[in-house]
């Protein structure tokens, strides 16, 4: 702009505003330059004044004017060649030029120009409104060109906006379903409670994801999964280790989905069952690969398969057991024969025990794992018997008839039934770790107590063992009562087959003597030959004796049986003992009386008690006749006194006495220590002695040494 010009600054704003239009004026002399620049300012245009044909196609190269104003003449490129390249070129071909010449217009010359793309020709001297008008008209064309194209970019960019913003839209609507998609996935893998999801790096085996069930199946925190370096094979269980990777590498050979059982630790140690199905994902966008595992919690299915299991075991071991008790009537033998059987599908070591008659503690049979281990057992249980005390084990179990469940056999265990520190060391060394102790129970009574150990297997018995090992014991004590049974039946069948023979051998003994005495004298009367009334008499004293032998024989047998139905009637009277056994005394060896015995009686003053007479007297002549029996020939002491509230009668003699074996049986019925071709006898005086005694609240007792001689005491309350 010129410097000088008025309107500079005014012309200078509207230069700047949009639609200002760019005219490029070609002259190779400043005058005409200055001369259109006077006729062209001012009106909404930015005038560019180049002074030859190259400036303006170098102008061209970068511009794009709205028209052009070019002399015809100039030095170099004329108007004409220069209009010739403008023309030929693409960009600038539309470019309206107007020529200004000072030339006369010449038809031909004209010509050329508008050949060369002249737009319209310009004479000089011009008229500026002419200019002006012309220039107006094509400043106003490219204005409108210019908004047209501007209307046309504007449209198109809205265009592409509209499609981007519905690809946008659509895009949006792709991703919102993806995420509405992963979120239904993610649901639905959160849902899954007995289950746990999780994802890994097939190389690394490093865990990428894992639901949140995780936490609350197995205890570790979901970051603990991805933190910890190869967290899924550490955990795993150590003997399912090489299960797991088997099927890690089945699935890098190539096998779709392979599944494997095992078992996994939990944070707080225990250990659960896992199903795992894992795959191999494909590659996703990242080009990376990964396993994704299903880990399913099967622990309840497996334990009910296990205890299914078990159960199965159980009663396939309990036929054959049962099989086994009820095969031998000799208990020892099949309480043996249990243990083989226990051992070690039971335990690793098996035992029963029950009391003997002095309290302590037997071992009646013993099984163990080791062989050598069986001898060892007993060896150990002579030297170191347990302590019948014991408020633990078979002690307890034998006392009590309670089960005992010993999970974990400990120091407080074994000090409890130990007999002292050497026993403690010897039972340390048996390697215990889990017991059970329980009762053989029939009928109410304890019979025995078994103890099922185990030593070396390293199975924890639990109350479903100890339930188990209960009901085995139950049977085993009904095959050992039954056998107790069977062989007192069998006792019984024999003292009744004994009884029988002796009975009738001891009835017939005197039916014999009385037979030949009552002939005799039917003979005698038949031949009509006198008798002597001494004979007679003899006779007749000889068959009372065997009458009354028998009526005794008889008394007994009907005593028996009132004894048995509880029919052993008292009358109570006020009796001097002394008095009543010195007449026994009398008359079984006083004088006069046929019989050989020797007896020093010793009564100081009368004793009285309060008994039945008949009964009492039946006591004394029984204990009497015994040691007469038992002792012929040999003197017999009496001696009757008084220890406190008690009358005391001792018979002592000096005959055959008793086994020391024999001696607790001796008062039983039927019970005899002596063989029926010595001595006569049924075997039940001794017994009704005891049932009467007891029936007066009085007790007897015995002191004998065989081949020394016996002393009865009779102990009965004193009046
Ligand atoms: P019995 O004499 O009829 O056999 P008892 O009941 O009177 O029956 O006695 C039972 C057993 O006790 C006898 O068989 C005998 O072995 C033993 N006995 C009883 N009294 C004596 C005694 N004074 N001396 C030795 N043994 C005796």
């Amino acid at each position: 702009l010129n410097p000088d010009h008025p309107n500079r600054h005014e012309l200078q704003r509207r230069l700047e505003r949009d639609d200002v239009v760019d005219l490029l004026l070609v002259d190779d002399r400043q005058e005409n330059l200055l001369a259109l620049e006077a006729t062209l300012l001012d009106d909404g245009h930015r005038l560019i004044q180049v002074r030859s044909g190259d400036e303006a196609l170098r102008y061209l190269l970068d511009h794009e004017p709205a028209l052009i104003l070019m002399d015809v003449q100039m030095p170099g490129l004329d108007g004409y060649e220069t209009a010739s390249l403008i023309k030929g070129s693409e960009r600038t071909r539309e470019i309206p030029i107007i020529f200004i010449t000072a030339l006369n217009p010449d038809e031909l010359f004209a010509q050329r120009g508008y050949e060369f793309g002249a737009v319209d020709y310009i004479y000089k001297p011009y008229d500026p409104r002419i200019l002006r008008s012309k220039v107006a008209v094509f400043v106003e064309l490219a204005r409108k060109t210019r908004r047209l194209v501007s209307a046309e970019r504007q449209l198109a960019n809205n265009e592409r906006r509209e499609r981007e913003r519905q690809l946008a839209q659509l895009e949006l609507k792709g991703l919102r379903r993806e995420q509405a998609d992963q979120k239904k996935y993610l649901e639905l893998v959160e849902g899954i409670n007995h289950g746990i999801v999780w994802a890994a790096d097939p190389s690394s085996m490093q865990v990428s994801f894992v639901s949140s069930s995780a936490e609350r199946i197995l205890g570790y925190p979901a970051a603990q999964w991805s933190e910890e370096a190869g967290f899924l094979t550490n955990h795993v269980a150590p003997e399912d280790r090489s299960k797991v990777l088997t099927a890690i590498r089945a699935l890098e050979n190539g096998e779709p989905n392979p599944s494997v059982e095992h078992r996994f630790m939990t944070a707080d140690g225990r250990e659960v069952w896992l199903q795992t199905g894992i795959r191999l994902a494909p590659a996703n966008e990242m080009h990376e690969r990964e396993i994704r595992g299903l880990s399913v919690d099967i622990t309840q299915i497996k334990q009910a398969e296990a205890s299914l299991r078990k159960n199965k075991r159980r009663s396939d071991f309990l036929a054959e057991a049962s099989l086994l008790l009820s095969d031998s009537l000799d208990y020892q033998t099949t309480l043996t024969r249990l243990g083989d059987l226990a051992v070690p599908r039971l335990a690793d070591w098996y035992g029963v025990y029950n009391l003997d008659s002095q309290g302590q503690i037997r071992t009646m049979a013993v099984s163990h794992q080791q062989v050598d281990r069986v001898d060892h057992a007993r060896d150990i249980e002579v030297r170191y018997p347990l302590r019948p005390d014991a408020d633990r084990g078979v002690a307890r179990v034998l006392r009590t008839g309670e089960a005992e469940l010993v999970p974990v056999v400990d120091e407080a265990f074994m000090r409890a039934v130990s007999n002292g520190p050497e026993h403690l060391a010897e039972i340390r060394s048996y390697g215990m770790e889990s017991a059970m102790i329980v009762p053989l129970v029939a009928r109410g009574r304890v019979l025995g107590a078994m103890t099922l150990v185990s030593a070396g297997s390293g199975h924890r018995y639990d109350q479903s063992d100890l339930d188990f090992a209960q009901d085995l014991a139950r049977r085993a004590a009904s095959s050992i009562e039954n056998s107790n049974l069977y062989r007192e039946a069998q006792a019984a069948v024999r003292t009744r087959d004994d009884f029988l023979s002796i009975a009738s051998h001891e009835l017939k003994t005197p039916l014999t003597p009385l037979k030949i005495q009552t002939q005799a004298l039917l003979r005698a009367l038949s031949h009509g030959s006198e008798l002597k009334i001494e004979r007679v008499a003899k006779m007749a004293q000889t068959s009372d004796r065997q009458i009354s032998r028998l009526s005794r024989l008889i008394d007994d047998l009907l005593d028996i049986s009132r004894i048995g139905q509880g029919k052993l009637d008292l009358i109570l009277e006020k009796i001097d003992l002394c008095d009543l056994v010195r007449d026994i005394v009398e008359r079984f060896c006083g004088p006069g009386c046929g019989s050989r015995c020797e007896v020093e009686f010793e009564c100081a003053a009368p004793i009285w008690i309060q008994g039945d007479r008949m009964r009492i007297e039946q006591v004394m002549t029984n204990l009497l006749t015994n040691a007469i029996k038992y002792g012929p020939g040999k003197p017999i002491s009496v001696r009757i006194g008084r220890e406190g509230e008690y009358a005391t009668v001792a018979f002592s003699d000096q005959g055959i006495g008793i086994a020391p074996e024999d001696v607790h049986r001796i008062f039983g019925r039927f019970e005899r220590a002596v063989s029926g071709n010595h001595f006569g006898g049924l075997g039940l005086g001794l017994y009704i002695v005891h049932q009467i005694l007891a029936a007066h609240g009085a007790t007897i007792g015995v002191e004998s040494a065989l081949g020394v001689g016996s002393t009865f005491r009779v102990k009965l309350p004193a009046s």
